[in-house]
């Protein structure tokens, strides 16, 4: 192994980082854990600290901790949407769980109001917001991942998940406390900066009726089964439509479907989609990635933009 190699897979944490980190979480704190298990991908180094915060006290001294000893630190929600790198994650990685998992919705005024944690499941979001008629909730029905990151992509088909958003509160490493923030939602990305989390949201709908919202949201989930590989690990689509295009189908008529790199496959489904057939490495995916966005280049003359985000060390680990 490089020199270069060996700093880069070399944890940032020293003794006394451990030992206070331990005192906050507990064993809720893992040293060198494996992040392909939190991964839609199930790809991905050890992070140097695996923190799993559960309110939003606790956030914020971990965040006070992290300045203190200018230590970098990342937020994974379901990743769902990440491609971690083989070398791992440096610093500190954090997983919100505890309180920022809770949801309610009441009606109000001909209004459902959503009222969510950062790290609440959107399937739990939008199964709850149905069956309360939320109006418009079908666009997100079947898209994995958890409110804040849902919120940093603006997840959505027809409609995205900003569209709803009545109040974000975030916490930063400039403002640790939990603050309300005005963010602009574009398409599958927001202006919420990197060092900042959201902590809580409050979604707003038209109120419809619960039995038509529900029907429509079952439509949509068998069609999302029938076009997309649903059952495979992979995060979605890889790469971001291009105006006007559907990137799928530049990266089909490219004729990469069914390409391989290792054990990671375009998928013969949905070409925007990359399939881990088992012992897939960041390398395997992010060579393929490299390969479909020139094949689209030199057919196309479009140069494709990523949608899932990377993350981490990408050399070899091995
Ligand atoms: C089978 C499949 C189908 C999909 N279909 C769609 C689709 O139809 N439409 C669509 O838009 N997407 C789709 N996706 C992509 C993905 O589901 C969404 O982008 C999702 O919203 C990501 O949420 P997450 O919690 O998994 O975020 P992660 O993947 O964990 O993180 C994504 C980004 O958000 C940041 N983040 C996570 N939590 C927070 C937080 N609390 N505060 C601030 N930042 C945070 C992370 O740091 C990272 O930069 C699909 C993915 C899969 C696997």
């Amino acid at each position: 192994m490089s020199v270069t190699t060996a700093r880069a897979l070399r944890s940032l944490l020293e003794k006394s980082d451990r030992e206070s980190l331990r005192e906050i979480f507990g064993a809720r704190v893992r040293f060198g854990e494996p992040l392909a298990p939190y991964t839609s991908w199930k790809i991905g180094g050890p992070a140097d600290a695996f923190a799993t915060v559960h309110d939003e006290t606790e956030l914020a001294r971990l965040v006070r901790f992290a300045t203190r000893r200018r230590m970098p630190w990342w937020i994974i929600g379901a990743g769902s949407n990440v491609l971690v790198g083989d070398g791992g994650v440096r610093g500190i990685v954090i997983r919100l769980a505890g309180e920022f998992a809770l949801v309610r919705v009441r009606v109000e005024h001909g209004r459902v109001i959503v009222e969510a944690g950062g790290s609440a499941d959107l399937a739990l979001v939008t199964a709850k917001a149905a069956s309360a008629g939320a109006a418009g909730i079908g666009s997100l029905a079947g898209i994995p991942g958890t409110i804040g990151g849902s919120l940093r992509m603006n997840a959505g088909t027809d409609r995205e998940i900003g569209e709803f958003v009545r109040d974000v509160w975030v916490q930063s490493a400039s403002r640790p406390e939990p603050h309300r923030a005005s963010i602009r939602y574009l398409y599958r990305r927001s202006t919420l900066e990197r060092d900042v989390v959201v902590s809580r949201v409050v979604l707003e709908f038209a109120a419809s009726s619960a039995r038509d919202v529900r029907s429509e949201m079952q439509t949509r989930l068998v069609r999302r089964k029938r076009t997309q590989p649903i059952a495979l690990p992979n995060a979605g689509s890889c790469f971001r439509n291009p105006s006007g295009e559907a990137a799928a189908r530049l990266i089909e008529a490219a004729g990469a479907k069914g390409w391989r790199e290792g054990d990671a496959e375009v998928s013969t489904l949905h070409a925007n989609f990359i399939n881990n057939l088992g012992g897939a490495t960041a390398k395997d995916v992010a060579t393929l990635l490299a390969r479909m966005r020139r094949a689209v280049r030199d057919r196309w003359g479009v140069e494709l933009q990523l949608e899932v985000h990377l993350v981490g060390v990408f050399i070899d680990a091995t």
